[in-house]
This record gives structure tokens, C-alpha cells and sequence, in this order.
């Protein structure tokens, strides 16, 4: 076996000084493999690029046929070189011709060679092309001449990332870096977003590849290895962390990748052949990073995560580098994240967000929440989209559609543009019926108020036209707070919250946290059955003292104005008269010590658990009001699951159960004249919102971009000739139309726009 001629240093040594010259591309490349040929005595070097149809395009060689380069090429699986970009893994082959992927192109005269060692070449974990080495003579080339090759290869992603190559691309053909990518997800809100990708953690660049001194660069992994143990163990030992288990377990996994020996000495090996440090953390996380993206168990990706963090964070020891790496934030910005918080996203210029891409996340996720509440489209479970995307890198997020098109073609974009520009269109149509006044042709009155949460809701009231807000769901403001907040804070924040909303009625509900809606600091048991469990009041009658100061800072915010507090989950009427005795209290209290007290007050119950049904006549006289839940109370009468995506379909609200449970709610509330609303998402699809008009409601709340087209369908709606038919359609029994055709078909015959 024949020795390297010299070392992996020394040929990183010539490469820089390749780099540095003022060299044509072709020409540098062509140089770069006649380098490294003869550096590693091999008679063949050659490189291929991978194009953004799939294809690796021989770009240059030394050894084979010359006139192959940029005619040769292999699609991505396809020869052995298809297998290595396709793999994200090396070949080391003593004889290339027995491989079964080998495949013969004659146009290169490569078949006189036997031994053949290709390495891919990677950024981020992502193959952009494949270096290969070969040689006449049977051989296996050794370990270490594998790892100098792959770092070679960094030298060379590093010009492919850079774009020197495009320049001597064929025209119309475009690199891989390039290549327009769809991506389906799962739609978390609906919209759609043009605009350029913003990555939530920045990829690290390091540009400072090769080193002049090794024993000083393992010196500087080795300092920043101890600062990273040290850190973590910091963590660990802090009080409120060794709580939680789920990241004390990410911390554990942290520690013991960060003492990891094996990755330790592959970094140092990365030095020792020439790399910087940072260089050397980044080329052995590419690698991982290539390996595990192709693993499908879903804990050991989840621990490629854990992984991939943690070379982060020394990359960041390594580089100094922090906080974001884009010089001007763009003013259409759809950031990319594997997985965000709440807080996080609000951190972001709110004007200059179009849409929020997810690798993880659930729709009830915070952050989720959150990204509704500001009005932009959000794709989640979107796999593997951080690691293709690039800072700045044209994107449209469809959001109606669950589709992220990275880099998108020409046709597509214009068929969006087209289709944004038909949205504002008819959000300029809605938005020139903002102080229309929603009455019905046959001169009815509805309510239109809209649903919020957090403080980034409150100026949509006055975009959108609302009369007010008929849900404030106070959780929300808890669920993005990294503690409890105290009741001087929820004081000021619902003061801040009535003095945003200039004197429009806002019905505040009290905590509904427990189910999907957990505090993070906040500690409660797994529970089997969450939407059946410890939820909402009855959590807070268990927790009197939540409840108390909460009640406490809602009166206090509202002295001498009028507060609307109502009570969520109720299953009993018992525990509307426990809640209002706690009330009772906090007003005996703030009265004994001289606070003054909101002028008018309104107690409701929210009704989303069915066992009211049949305690409606004592509810309404129990209440001022009665908000219906339908999220929860379709939920709860069908059985089924709101949050699996199985069954949540497979019933129709507008079917006839359910419309009739609906009317004889309205009914038991006029027999009462006690006031009904509905805020569920029933409320905001045009054709449901009809429905509920039909069968007598006349005051409903929904997410305020719901608010035009409601109001829209108002418009054109006789409510009386509606009733009438619907109300027999609702007592008939029998095979027949389903709810929802009877609906449309009214809408239909009637000019409704539904
Ligand atoms: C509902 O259940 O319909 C409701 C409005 O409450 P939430 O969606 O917050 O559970
Ligand atoms: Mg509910």
C-alpha cells in the first residue's frame, strides 16, 4: 500500500492558498482536483455537483477524460456516486466495478480504475455533491485517508454554498442549493404568506475553515468543551430545573453527548487534519446530522435534535457569535423553526411576520396560539425544512393548503401573487363593511364580537369592526408567562386590556387552564383522560386561591367601569354559586379596605359540558348570561376528540343533533330573557354562523378575521324567512337533506354569500 505523499495539513495548506487566488471558478476547481490527486496519490480526482433536478453533474477531474466535464452525469441514487449523495455516506472500494450500484459511463475511460473512494459532500447534513479519488492498483484506502477527503470536501461545500460555481453552470440548469422544494405539513392557521425565510436559530457560518496550528486549535476545543460541561452541570444544579422532568432529561442528554468521547475524538481528528476548531465541530455535526436525518425513529431524531443543539452551542462557545446573523430583518419575514416559544415569536417585529413554518408543534401549541392571534398563516410538522432552507431564501407559506414552497419556481409564485392579490381584494371588500352596522334584510340586529386573548388581539377590535370582545381567554396570558403571574400584573395587564378596547364591552373568562392548556410552572398530574379531567373550574374551585386573585385583579382593573367575568366548563350549577361566593369575598374585601368596585357587573357561565342541558331553566335564572362553548360542547355530545384529526370530522355540527341541542339552549334563554351568545369556531364560517342566526341567536364571537365575511353574509340574509324554514327542517324527522345540504341550498337559492 502506498503512503500519502503528504499530509491532509499540507494539502489544506494549498487549497487555501487556491482559494485565495484570483482565480476563474473552472480554473480553481480544475486545480483544486489536480491538488488533491496528487497529494493523495491517487491518479483520478473528480467532482460532482449536484443540480437542482437531482442530476450530479461531473464539474471537473484530473485523470479522467476532460471532455466529460459538465457532460457526464448520474442521477441522485443512481452509480456509485448517486449512492454516496443519496446516502450522505462514503464508499471505499478496493474494487468499484464489482459494486452492484457501479454503473459505466465510457465517456470518461474511468473502467482501468479499480480502487475508488468517494466521500459526499455536506452542508448542514445536506449532500450538495460527491469528491471522488481513484486509482488504477487494488487498494482500500485507509481510515484516515477517508477523513481527509471528507475534510477536503468541506473546502469545496463551502465554494458550492458561496455560489462561486453558478457562474459555470449550464444556463437554465440551476444547483442543488437552489432547487425549489415543497413541503407538506399540517395547517396550524390559515393564510398565505409571501415573503423570504428568517431561521429562528441562525445557522452558524464558519468561514474560517483551516488552521495554522493544531496543538492551539485543540487547545481552544478543548477550553470550550469544559465551558460547555460546566454550563450544562450549572444547569442542572439550578432548583426549578431538576423539577421538570421532561428538561431535566434533555439536559442529562446533553451531558452526555457533551462527554461523549467518541465525538470528541472525531473533532479532534478534524483538527489534526487541518480544520479549525469551529470547523471541526461543524464538519463532524454535518456528518452526524447526514447520518441521523435518514433515521425514522422518532426518538433517536429527537435526539439528533439534542445533538444538533449542542454543537451549536459550542459553536457559539467556539465563534462568539450571538443573536441573529441578518444584518436588515426583512419586512416579509416567515420564520422557520424546529420548535419556538410563545414568547419567542412576539419577540419578532409583529408589522414585518407573514408566517411561521414548524418542523414540530400541535395546533394547540402556545406558540400556535399565539402565531392565530397575530394573524399569520402557520405550517407545522413541516420535516425537515430548517436544514434546507437558508437565510433569506424566497418562500410561500399556504397556510389553507399546508404546503411551505421553498425557493419557489417563477409559475408558482405568480399563481400566488394572483391569489394573495384575490384575498386583499376581498379583505379590502370586507374592510369597507367595517362600519356597516350588521342588520339583516329583514331589518334584524346582530352582535358581531370577536374572540382574544393577548394584547397582540386588541387592535384587530378596531381593524375588524367588532362590537366588542366576547371571549377573553385569560389563559393565554398565563400560558406565555415563564411564572405565575402576580396579581399586580394581571391587574395592569387587564387594565391595559380595557383601556385598549375604549369602552367596548370585553367578557373576560376566568382561568381555563388544565387539559391541553398547561403552565409550565404550574404543576399537575398526568391525567388518562385530560378533556375529562382536572380543567377549567374545576381546577380553580380546587385552587380557590387562583381563582380569588384573579378575580381580585379583574375588579380592581375595572373599578367604576363595568366588568363581564364568566366561569368556563361548567358541569353543575352548584359550582357557579361556589364560584360567585368566592366573589362575594374578594368585593367584602376590597370594600373593607376602601378599593372602589366596577359600577355595573355581569356573572355568566359558559356552557360547553352537555349535563346543562338538562339544568337549563336553574342555569339561566342562576346567570346574567350564557356563553355556548361549541369547540367543547360539540366535543363532549358527539364523543369526539376536538384535537384528533381522525374523528373531529366525522360528525357535522350542522347536522341535526346538534343544531337542535344548539336551539334548545337559545329557547331555554329567551323563556329567561337571559342573554345567549355562542363563541366557538362555530360562529366564524359564514354557512354555520346562518345556521345559528336561523335558529334564533343574535349574538355570536369569532376570530376577528371572521368578522367581514359574517358580516357579509348578514347582509344578504332574511333571518325571518330563514327560521321558518329551518325550524321545520329542525322538527322533522326522518331520512332526508343533511343540515349542511339544506343550508347550502337555502344559501343557494337565496344569493348568500356563504
Ligand atoms: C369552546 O370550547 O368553544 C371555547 C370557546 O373555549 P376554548 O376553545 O377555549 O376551549
Ligand atoms: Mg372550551
Amino acid at each position: 500500500m502506498r503512503e500519502l505523499s503528504a499530509g491532509p495539513r499540507v494539502l489544506l495548506r494549498r487549497l487555501r492558498e487556491l482559494m485565495a487566488e484570483p482565480l476563474e471558478p473552472q480554473e480553481r476547481l480544475d486545480r483544486i482536483v489536480r491538488q488533491i490527486a496528487s497529494n493523495m496519490v491517487a491518479e483520478v480526482c473528480s467532482v460532482y455537483v449536484l443540480r437542482s433536478d437531482g442530476v450530479l453533474e461531473l464539474y471537473a477531474t484530473e485523470g479522467l477524460n476532460p471532455d466529460a466535464v459538465h457532460l457526464s452525469q448520474l442521477k441522485m441514487g443512481q452509480g456509485l456516486v448517486g449512492t454516496i449523495a443519496a446516502s450522505a455516506q462514503p464508499l471505499n472500494l478496493s474494487d468499484a466495478q464489482a459494486h452492484p450500484a457501479y454503473r459505466y459511463l465510457p465517456e470518461t475511460g474511468e473502467e482501468i480504475y479499480h480502487s475508488f473512494l468517494g466521500v459526499p459532500i455536506l452542508r448542514a447534513g445536506r449532500s450538495l455533491g460527491v469528491l471522488v479519488v481513484q486509482n488504477k492498483a487494488q487498494r482500500t484506502y485507509r481510515e484516515d485517508e477517508v477523513e481527509a477527503l471528507e475534510t477536503t470536501a468541506m473546502v469545496l461545500a463551502e465554494m458550492i454554498a458561496t455560489g462561486e460555481l453558478k457562474t459555470i453552470t449550464r444556463p437554465g440548469l440551476e444547483l442543488d442549493l437552489t432547487r425549489p422544494v415543497t413541503i407538506e405539513g399540517d395547517s396550524y392557521n390559515e393564510g398565505i404568506g409571501l415573503g423570504h425565510v428568517v431561521l429562528h436559530e441562525p445557522r452558524i457560518v464558519v468561514t474560517n475553515l483551516l488552521n495554522d496550528d493544531a496543538e492551539a486549535e485543540r487547545a481552544r476545543l478543548a477550553e470550550a468543551l469544559g465551558s460547555l460541561r460546566i454550563s450544562i452541570d450549572d444547569m442542572l444544579s439550578r432548583r426549578e430545573v431538576s423539577m421538570e422532568g421532561e428538561h431535566r432529561e434533555v439536559l442529562e442528554t446533553y451531558r452526555m453527548f457533551a462527554h461523549d468521547q467518541g465525538w470528541v475524538r472525531r473533532m479532534e481528528e478534524a483538527i489534526h487534519n487541518g480544520l479549525t476548531a469551529e470547523a471541526a465541530v461543524e464538519k463532524v455535526q454535518s456528518d452526524t446530522k447526514a447520518r441521523m436525518m435518514r433515521l425514522t425513529d422518532p426518538f433517536m431524531r429527537e435526539r439528533m435534535h439534542d445533538f444538533d443543539d449542542l454543537a451549536n452551542r459550542l459553536l457559539r462557545q467556539l465563534t462568539g457569535f450571538s443573536g441573529s446573523s441578518i444584518e436588515s430583518f426583512p419586512n416579509d419575514a416567515i420564520i422557520f423553526a424546529r420548535a419556538m416559544g410563545a414568547a419567542e415569536l412576539l419577540d419578532y417585529p409583529r408589522q414585518n411576520l407573514r408566517g411561521l413554518v414548524l418542523e414540530e408543534g400541535a395546533v394547540t401549541s402556545h406558540v400556535v396560539i399565539v402565531a392565530r392571534a397575530m394573524g399569520i398563516a402557520v405550517v407545522g410538522q413541516a420535516a425537515g425544512v430548517v436544514a434546507l432552507a437558508e437565510n433569506g431564501d424566497p418562500v410561500i407559506i399556504d397556510g389553507d393548503d399546508s404546503r411551505v414552497h421553498l425557493r419557489p419556481m417563477p409559475d408558482v409564485q405568480k399563481a400566488y401573487e394572483e391569489k394573495v392579490r384575490l384575498r386583499a381584494r376581498r379583505q379590502e371588500q370586507f374592510r369597507a363593511l367595517r362600519d356597516v352596522a350588521p342588520v339583516s334584510t329583514d331589518g334584524q340586529k346582530i352582535n358581531l364580537l370577536m374572540n382574544a386573548g393577548l394584547l397582540v388581539d386588541l387592535p384587530q377590535l378596531a381593524e375588524s369592526g367588532a362590537e366588542g370582545i366576547g371571549l377573553f381567554r385569560t389563559e393565554l396570558q398565563f400560558m406565555i408567562a415563564s411564572t405565575m403571574p402576580k396579581v399586580d400584573e394581571q391587574e395592569a395587564f387587564y387594565r391595559n386590556v380595557l383601556k385598549q378596547v375604549k369602552g367596548r364591552p370585553v367578557t373576560f373568562r376566568t382561568l381555563d387552564i388544565g387539559g391541553d392548556k398547561v403552565l409550565p410552572y404550574f404543576r399537575s398530574h398526568e391525567e388518562e383522560n385530560p378533556a375529562l379531567g382536572w380543567r377549567a373550574i374545576r381546577l380553580s374551585l380546587d385552587r380557590p386561591g387562583l381563582l380569588r386573585t384573579q378575580m381580585r385583579a379583574l375588579l380592581k382593573a375595572s373599578a367604576g367601569g363595568d366588568l363581564k367575568m364568566m366561569l368556563p366548563m361548567v358541569t353543575e350549577v352548584a359550582e357557579i354559586r361556589a364560584a360567585r361566593d368566592l366573589l362575594q369575598k374578594e368585593v367584602q374585601h376590597l370594600s373593607k379596605f376602601g378599593h372602589s368596585l366596577p359600577r355595573r357587573f355581569q356573572f355568566g357561565a359558559m356552557l360547553e359540558v352537555p349535563a346543562l342541558m338538562w339544568q337549563l331553566d336553574e342555569l339561566m335564572e342562576e346567570v346574567d348570561f350564557v356563553s355556548v362553548g361549541s369547540n367543547d360542547l360539540f366535543q363532549f355530545s358527539m364523543a369526539v376528540d376536538r384535537g384528533n384529526a381522525r374523528v373531529s370530522d366525522r360528525f357535522d355540527p350542522l347536522g341535526k343533533p346538534f343544531l337542535r341541542i344548539l336551539r334548545d339552549i337559545v329557547r331555554a334563554g329567551q323563556r329567561h330573557s337571559t342573554p345567549v351568545t355562542l363563541c366557538g369556531e362555530l360562529a366564524g364560517r359564514p354557512l354555520s354562523s346562518m345556521a345559528l342566526f336561523g335558529i334564533g341567536f343574535r349574538s355570536v364571537s369569532m376570530s376577528p378575521t371572521a368578522i367581514g365575511p359574517v358580516k357579509a353574509m348578514i347582509l344578504q340574509l332574511d333571518i325571518g324567512k330563514l327560521a321558518a324554514e329551518l325550524n321545520a327542517y329542525l322538527d322533522q324527522d326522518g331520512p332526508g337533506e343533511s343540515g349542511r345540504e339544506f343550508l347550502t341550498r337555502f344559501a343557494e337559492e337565496n344569493g348568500i354569500p356563504v
